[in-house]
């Protein structure tokens, strides 16, 4: 299958496409960061269905509904508390966006938006984390049938930078 991937500077919760992907704990409970932002705009509604999920082990990752958010559906996946690199850091985070590509491919959507998984509070270094969100995600989109618009939301204009180096350079 096609899909384009595009980079996008802004927050997640404004972002008008099918599929966000929320950068969760393992309690999905919510948080701080992006899953702090992604629960206060989808409303109370969000953390009652993510009671029923019974947390998430991170890589993998869970499906709801989006509520008031402008997105029909949000993807939960907890990434890993970056340490050194040599604790399964990049596979776990690998994981973690193909376990998104997998739930968005069942659901046969057209968008999904990704934050910078793991590169706030759990720390994983921005560059390696944007080559291993791209090529993960580009090898993934053979999952999807038909066209598949994938934006990487960045908070800041910084990470927007990296990952459009990281498109151009392959
Ligand atoms: P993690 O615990 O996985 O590191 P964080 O939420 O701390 O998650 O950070 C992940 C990324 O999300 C960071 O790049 C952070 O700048 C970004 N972020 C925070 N709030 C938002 C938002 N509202 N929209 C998009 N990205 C956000």
């Amino acid at each position: 299958m096609s899909g384009e991937l595009r980079v996008v500077v802004g927050d997640i919760t404004k972002v008008a496409v099918d599929i966000i992907v929320n950068a969760a704990n393992t309690t999905l409970l919510g948080g701080g960061g992006v899953d702090g932002a992604i629960h206060r705009a989808a409303g109370p509604e969000l953390l009652a269905e993510c009671r029923t999920l019974g947390g998430c082990a991170t890589g993998d990752a869970k499906i709801t509904k989006a509520y008031r958010l402008p997105a029909r559906w949000v993807i939960h996946t907890p990434g890993p508390v970056y340490r050194d690199g040599q604790h399964g850091e990049p596979e776990l985070l690998a994981s973690c966006y193909r376990r998104a590509m997998e739930l968005a491919a069942e659901k046969q959507v057209k968008s999904i938006a990704f934050p910078c998984i793991s590169t706030g509070v759990y720390r994983f270094p921005a560059e390696n984390a944007a080559k291993i969100a791209i090529s993960t995600v580009k090898s993934a989109l053979d999952l999807c049938s038909g066209d598949l618009t994938v934006i990487f939301c960045c908070f800041s204009e910084k990470d927007a930078k990296i990952y459009e180096k990281t498109l151009k350079n392959g």
